[in-house]
């Protein structure tokens, strides 16, 4: 999968690049990312990438001839590549959104500064908009990376254990069950005995229901749209979910 970022600050890509899994996807040719900087597309002697706002107001707007510019050269022809920008008033970034990209193969990520980019790229270029939570960032940098990050773990053969992507926290709607490595004992605080046990079954229960309690105890709003089994709905029911407006009269 190839990703183009469009920014004024390439370098902040540098260090998450360059570590680890997104590293080692690169490596091997899993994907591909080029940065582009916005500022090399801005015309004259100062290329000037921002202006002040009409209307008035504090901040600077990002001009939108320089970013057209980029996108435009950098994506050429080619047809259907979503061009996503970065924005705190975008779609919510989930594991569905996530998968959803992740079966494209190519991705256009544009980052802006300030007080954003001139509405015309989100009106004109943009095909797609997204916020990674509800605050407001500086820039949409980290934003596009942890886009690139959520989305490479999902591409086949970027995690040394297949399943591991399978069973995170929302690939099925759940958060997941707790984890334990070495030491058995530490501080005196024990691993659940039933880890312990070697039986892979009672492991697999075990784990289920702690990611069935963990969810509803953390984030219940999550199991309205959790694939779920008659066993886990038993399960969930012994522990009072769903709760029924009679359960929530006082007694
Ligand atoms: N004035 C804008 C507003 O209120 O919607 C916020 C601009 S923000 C300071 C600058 C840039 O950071 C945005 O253009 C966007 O690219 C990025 N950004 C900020 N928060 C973000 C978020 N939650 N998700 C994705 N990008 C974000």
């Amino acid at each position: 999968m190839r990703f183009d970022v469009f920014t004024l600050f390439p370098e902040m890509f540098t260090g998450p690049l360059q570590e680890s899994i997104i590293k080692r996807a690169q490596e091997r040719g899993l994907i591909s990312v080029h940065l582009h900087n916005i500022r090399d597309y801005a015309a004259g002697r100062h290329r000037i990438t921002d202006d002040a706002p009409y209307g008035g107001g504090g901040g600077m707007v990002m001009k939108p001839e320089p970013i057209f510019a980029a996108v435009e050269a950098v994506l050429g022809d080619e047809k259907g590549v979503p061009v996503i920008l970065l924005s705190p008033q975008g779609r919510l970034f989930t594991h569905q959104v996530a998968k959803e990209l992740s079966r494209h193969p190519r991705l256009a990520l544009i980052c802006g500064r300030y007080e954003g980019v001139d509405e015309r790229v989100r009106e004109h270029l943009a095909t797609d908009e997204i916020s990674i939570g509800d605050y407001v960032l500086s820039g949409g940098e980290l934003a596009a990376m942890v886009v690139i990050d959520a989305v490479t773990r999902l591409l086949p053969g970027v995690l040394g254990d297949p399943g591991a992507a399978f069973e995170d926290s929302h690939a099925w709607g759940l958060l997941e069950y707790p984890h334990y490595t070495r030491p058995a004992v530490f501080r005196g605080w024990g691993v659940p005995e039933v880890l312990l046990s070697g039986n892979h079954a009672a492991i697999a229960r075990w784990r289920r229901e702690q990611a069935l309690r963990r969810t509803l105890e953390r984030r219940p709003d999550l199991l309205e749209r959790a694939v779920l089994t008659e066993e886990d709905r038993a399960f969930l029911a012994r522990l009072g979910w769903p709760k029924t407006p009679e359960s929530d009269k006082p007694t």
